[in-house]
């Protein structure tokens, strides 16, 4: 195994591992990006990104990525594509192993390793990603203005997610497999109390149906079963929205001591 030690390492490619990089080599820290499984992280999965400043025009997730990447070297961080399985937080200077078999010691570690929306994994999910089933209200509900949309889920993302939509869709149905919610209260006063929202409890989506009329194939409904009595139906939209709660990546690395990076290996969204 080689060993290699630099002042600062940083942990995960994507927006906020290369914002880390380009503060740390503009402070001349020469830092090191270790890239893990997915250069350029989350929005390297995504097409049209119309909300990062700076761009009048929407921008392709890949590109941004990429501009990203290339302005981290520009300033001198310098990049590496592997991954960690291993830290040892509890030694100074940090101590990481690599999947490629490297030891990276450093003195600063900047944990950057992001989240990961978890989807359904139902039928059509991944295939209408995109193209009408989202899971991000923040990042795609502006394109359901004044548009009918769904939101899956019973939890505070579902909750917090719907009240958000409410504010551009005409009409935001939340469907959730039981007959109460696990959000919390306030939210759940806040949901019931809110007239662009209502609300099919006791149904299951299980997958969604697709408009193939058009050029691409969009989603036209979420196709639901009656959790008790097993009736099949269909609630027709124009966007779905599976909110289940995001799996962080860093919220998984304890503070200390030799830890395998279980995260690595989950289910990406
Ligand atoms: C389909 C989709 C569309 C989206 N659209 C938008 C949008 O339009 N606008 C918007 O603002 N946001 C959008 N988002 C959200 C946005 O992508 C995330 O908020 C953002 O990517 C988070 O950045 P991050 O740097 O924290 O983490 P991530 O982008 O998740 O990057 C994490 C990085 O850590 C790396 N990593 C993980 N574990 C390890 C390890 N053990 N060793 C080394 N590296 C590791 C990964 O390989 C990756 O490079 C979208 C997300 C998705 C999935």
């Amino acid at each position: 195994m080689r060993t290699r030690h630099v002042r600062a390492l940083v942990l995960g490619a994507g927006p906020a591992g290369y914002t880390a990089a380009v503060y740390l080599a503009r402070a001349g820290l020469k830092p090191l990006v270790l890239t893990g499984i997915q250069p350029g992280g989350q929005l390297t999965t995504t097409t049209e990104v119309e909300n990062y400043p700076g761009f009048a025009d929407p921008i392709q997730g890949p590109w941004l990525m990429d501009q990203m990447a290339a302005q981290a070297a520009h300033v001198g961080a310098e990049t590496v594509f592997d991954t960690v399985v291993s830290v040892d937080l509890s030694v100074a200077p940090f101590r990481l192993e690599t999947d490629d078999n490297e030891i990276f010691t450093c003195d600063a570690l900047v944990i950057a390793t992001g989240a990961k929306a978890r989807w359904l994994g139902i039928p059509m999910e991944k295939e209408l990603s995109g193209f009408g089933v989202s899971a991000c209200a923040t990042c795609d509900g502006f394109f359901y203005r004044n548009k009918e949309v769904a939101v899956i889920g019973g939890g505070n993302s579902a909750v917090e997610e719907a009240l958000y939509l409410a504010n551009l869709a005409s009409k935001v149905t939340l469907v959730h497999r039981r007959s109460s919610l696990r959000a919390e209260q306030i939210l759940q006063d806040r949901l019931f109390a809110h007239p662009g929202i209502s609300v099919i409890w006791d149904h299951i989506a299980e997958g969604f149906a697709a408009d193939i009329s058009g050029p691409v194939p969009v989603v036209r409904a979420v196709e639901l079963r009656h959790a008790v009595t097993g009736t099949r139906s269909e609630l027709p939209i124009n966007g779905a929205f599976c909110c289940h709660r995001s799996r962080s990546g860093d919220g998984a690395l304890p503070r200390s001591g030799r830890h395998r990076c279980r995260w690595l290996h989950r289910d990406s969204c």
